[in-house]
């Protein structure tokens, strides 16, 4: 059997959480209960879960552009409480938006032999989408739930969602 392994990207308190430095709106806790769902079933066929978390310092050059947010050692950089680790679950942190980009994500998947990923979580539009790109030009095959991904803008998700469809040949599920 093909091992795949779940990315649960940036369910962050920051994110979630209606008072988060970068609230993205009530989509958000709407994905809470199909991603539980989804974590429960890579649980029971014993298929690995990885956290992807943003995790940026003070000065971050990403605040450029969007408000300081997820501040690393702060709660809101934190994983929500539905959605806890177990303490087999690889947590990986991010500075950028593509969780493969200079983390340990890559090297981590292969020593476990995945081929396949799947992608919940936040935002479609900025760290699934880039997250998907770079799976996609390292060969993993991709999956997303377009139930369990949210963003505060739509049209951005929907545009991210036929985008990852069909330019990144991404399983839209
Ligand atoms: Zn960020």
């Amino acid at each position: 059997m093909i091992k795949k392994a779940l990315l649960i990207i940036d369910m962050l308190n920051d994110f979630i959480r209606e008072n988060g430095k970068l609230y993205i709106g009530d989509g958000g806790g709407k994905i809470i209960s199909p991603i539980q769902k989804e974590l429960e079933r890579f649980r029971k066929e014993k298929n690995p879960v990885f956290y992807i978390c943003d995790c940026h310092r003070p000065d971050d050059k990403e605040f450029n552009l969007f408000p300081p947010h997820c501040l690393s050692g702060t709660e809101g950089a934190n994983i929500i409480e539905e959605l806890k680790p177990s303490k087999n679950d690889f947590i990986i942190h991010k500075r950028r938006y593509s969780g493969f980009f200079q983390t340990d994500l890559d090297i981590s998947l292969r020593e476990e032999g995945i081929l396949e990923l799947e992608l919940v979580g936040v935002c479609t539009n900025i760290c699934v989408l880039y997250t998907a790109v770079s799976a996609r030009m390292l060969n993993y095959e991709v999956t997303v739930l377009k139930d369990a991904v949210a963003s505060f803008d739509q049209g951005a998700n929907d545009f991210a969602l036929k985008q990852m469809k069909d330019v990144l040949g991404v399983e839209i599920r």
